[in-house]
């Protein structure tokens, strides 16, 4: 039964030199006629693909959804609860980047529902966030974060990013710092990928770490320094009473992301908008990465190819809560105890993975090398 919705707003302020998501930068009025229609859109494909389901989790990402006004935000909450029953206790989220709220703004929010924020920080080093391209500076991410409390939200999620050119240890470390005095109750933290096609590919991809660019402090920290950043966080934000609940995410208790927690347990969800994907009775779906095309046929979806044991075993094993290996078997088959007896044992002695009544999970160090364990561990 499908609890969880995905609502995507693909308009920015600017297009981040790292980003490859599909963003239409709205800098002209002219673009509103285009939001309008967009809104239209969506709210169209919401009415005509709901079946009434009682949704315990609603996350507004993008793209930059507080770009939204108010009006534009309620319009999409209306028509949520018009076409499904939303619980009174529902999680919902709205991805929020500083600079494009106030505290007036945030209250109306607040008043529309959300109940949780998710403020893209990225970094509190104003000279970083500056070569991000962020469109804001430390100080409108400490405006963002109290006027959010004062609004009365009481679950706020920072996002931060690691292994920055330019980047030093101490950055790192000061950006933490920052996070963890500022009461917050969840952190996603990612090291920066150079994604092809982005700016900062071409910046900065066949450099070997050491790119030419006359900008000083630019050279992106080697994989050795990332790795310590990671391990930096995991150390600040255990002291601080935080769990590390999957790869990139932290939570103090009660507050893991219970929207993100349908994905990693590969549960089913509804994804709205442009390029947006949903998992539903076992179809995993997206729509284009066209913003016309999808604002024309709202409904046009595309059924993607997937190996369903190969996600199930990546998703769970990202999560704290491991993958159970008698359920695995059962769904798909599999026995990976037999099958990768060897692996299992190898990592068990290196204490990167823990086998427990049938479960098996990551440690903390294995957190570090997921992407190489997860990999060794698919069949
Ligand atoms: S704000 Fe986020 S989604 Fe928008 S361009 Fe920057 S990184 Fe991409």
């Amino acid at each position: 039964m499908t609890s969880a919705i995905y609502i995507h707003i693909p308009f920015c302020k600017t297009h981040c030199p790292y980003c490859d998501f599909a963003v239409w930068v709205i800098s002209h009025p002219r673009h509103a006629n285009t939001i309008e229609a967009y809104i239209d859109s969506l709210c169209l494909e919401i009415k005509d693909r709901s079946h009434g389901e009682y949704i315990q989790t609603i996350y507004f990402g993008g793209g930059t959804p507080s770009i939204l006004s108010s009006d534009q935000l309620s319009r999409i909450m209306q028509t949520l609860k018009e076409n499904f029953q939303v619980s009174h206790q529902a999680e919902i989220t709205l991805e929020t980047n500083p600079g494009t709220v106030d505290l007036e703004k945030l209250k109306s929010i607040r008043q529309l529902g959300f109940n949780r924020l998710s403020i893209g920080v990225q970094t509190f080093d104003s000279e970083l966030l500056q070569k991000l391209a962020r469109g804001h500076n430390k100080e409108d991410a400490l405006k963002t974060l109290s006027w959010a409390k004062e609004a009365g939200f009481e679950n706020i999620s920072l996002d931060l990013i690691f292994g920055l050119p330019g980047q030093s240890m101490s950055s790192w470390e000061d950006t933490i710092d920052q996070a963890l005095s500022e009461q917050i109750q969840h952190i996603s933290c990612y090291a920066l990928t150079i994604e092809e096609g982005t700016p900062f590919h071409k910046m900065y991809s066949n450099s070997n770490h050491t790119h030419t660019n006359s900008a000083k402090n630019s050279v992106i920290p080697s994989e050795e320094i990332t790795v310590q950043m990671y391990e930096k966080l995991q150390v600040k934000l255990l002291e601080k009473g935080f769990e590390q609940y999957e790869v990139s995410n932290f939570a103090k208790t009660g507050f893991q992301s219970k929207h993100n927690l349908t994905y990693w347990r590969n549960e089913e969800f509804y994804g709205y908008g442009v390029s947006a994907h949903e998992f539903i009775k076992g179809e995993r779906k997206s729509h284009n990465r066209n913003l016309e095309e999808y604002i024309q046929n709202p409904h046009s979806q595309i059924v993607l190819d997937c190996n369903p044991a190969l996600e199930e075993l990546m998703l769970k094993l990202r999560t704290n809560e491991g993958l159970n290996l008698i359920e695995y078997q059962k769904k798909f088959d599999i026995n990976l105890l037999t099958q990768k007896e060897k692996q299992i044992k190898q990592f068990q002695e290196a204490e990167l993975i823990i086998l427990s009544e049938n479960n098996l999970k990551l440690t903390s160090k294995g957190f570090i090398l997921s992407t190489y364990l997860i990999g060794e561990l698919a069949v």
